[in-house]
């Protein structure tokens, strides 16, 4: 499967749900979000179904999401439904982490392979007040959690805001000292309600680094985890157990070598994460329509780049509409 310039496309990202437990600042706003209808919203079987038909074209890797995907009843029965369609090598899912102390078990036991967890901060009171809920989620035990199950690589994202957690930068590489987890930090993108706010809040990738080397001394470059390398790069304090990824959707953007697509909630194809390029694979595969002209027709118009630098306010309301 390749799109209009070439590149080869091998990894769905499939968001389960629109719905979460959280409602992250950078992400969602509190009040306002419309929900999908549940008729609206594939069915395990019907996802199963969009990877059957793309793993014979070439689709090798999946990424469950959201929206929150561990809200969704019976997320191990899906892991296990894609985990039986043949060619697929690769099932990750991208959590918030309040369920994984309770849910990595029977996931691993399903097929999933590895986790990407969010954590925005390591205190208490403030990862309450980042995600306005307080469902006592205790990040370093819910990557323990993945960890004991199994699941690995186990990769820890941080939103890096300015003025709401800049200040934790250093501690969540120390998370790297001892253990073998990867800490990835995210340029804030600016959807939801701090859309316009970029400019005050972002932290550009060089600054986190140049931080965490002030604090720990020269940061060697790594190859990162040995299976899912996407956007991130990736980097090492000296004799670490773990990795320190970046991910710089703003400051250095990826898109020449972007390999994904992804699959809404309610079943459209979005070929970028930004723009408007979408295919509603959800009726014709109600319809039972074969999927692979509609997919290579989705390919040929994947954009080269998104257009994130151009949106501003009135872009995305939530970047859980459209699975992260
Ligand atoms: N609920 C899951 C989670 O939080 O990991 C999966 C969906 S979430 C939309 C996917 C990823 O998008 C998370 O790592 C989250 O931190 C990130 N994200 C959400 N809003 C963002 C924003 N405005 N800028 C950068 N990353 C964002
Ligand atoms: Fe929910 Fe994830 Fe968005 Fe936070 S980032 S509100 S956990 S979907």
């Amino acid at each position: 499967m390749r799109d209009q310039f070439g590149r080869s496309i091998e990894y769905l990202r499939i968001s389960v749900t629109d719905r979460c437990n959280f409602r992250c600042i950078y992400c969602m706003p509190e009040r306002g979000i419309e929900w999908l209808p549940k008729p609206q919203i594939l069915s395990y079987e019907e996802i199963t179904e969009v990877v059957r038909q793309l793993a014979p074209l070439g689709l090798r890797r999946l990424r469950i999401t959201g929206g929150e995907p561990t809200v969704r009843p019976e997320l191990a029965r899906l892991v296990g439904m894609l985990r039986a369609v043949p060619d697929i090598e690769d099932i990750a899912l991208s959590t918030n982490g309040a369920k994984l102390p309770q849910l990595a078990e029977a996931l691993r036991a399903a097929g999933l392979d590895r986790v990407n967890m969010s954590a925005d901060s390591l205190r208490p009171t403030r990862i309450a007040e980042i995600a306005r809920r307080d469902l006592g989620f205790n990040p370093v035990a819910a990557a323990q959690a993945a960890t004991d199950a199994g699941l690995d690589p186990i990769k820890i994202n941080v939103v890096v805001v300015r003025g709401i957690n800049d200040d934790e930068v250093e501690d969540f590489a120390a998370l790297t000292l001892e253990r073998a987890w990867h800490v990835r930090f995210i340029e804030l993108m600016p959807v939801g309600d701090l859309a316009g706010t970029e400019f005050e809040r972002v932290v550009p990738s060089d600054e986190v680094l140049a931080r965490i080397s002030a604090r720990f001394g020269a940061l060697e470059s790594a190859e990162g985890p040995a299976r899912g390398n996407g956007p991130a790069a990736y980097h090492r304090i000296a004799g670490a157990a773990g990795s320190i990824g970046v991910i710089t959707p703003l400051t250095h953007t990826y898109c020449d070598t972007c390999n994904r697509v992804r699959l809404t909630a309610d079943g459209r194809l979005r070929t970028c994460l930004y723009g408007d390029h979408e295919m509603n694979l959800r009726d014709a595969l109600r319809a039972g329509a074969p999927l692979a002209p509609l997919f290579a027709q989705a390919l040929a118009n994947k954009p080269r780049e998104h257009e994130l630098l151009k949106l501003r306010v009135g872009g995305l309301k939530a970047l859980s509409e459209v699975g992260g």
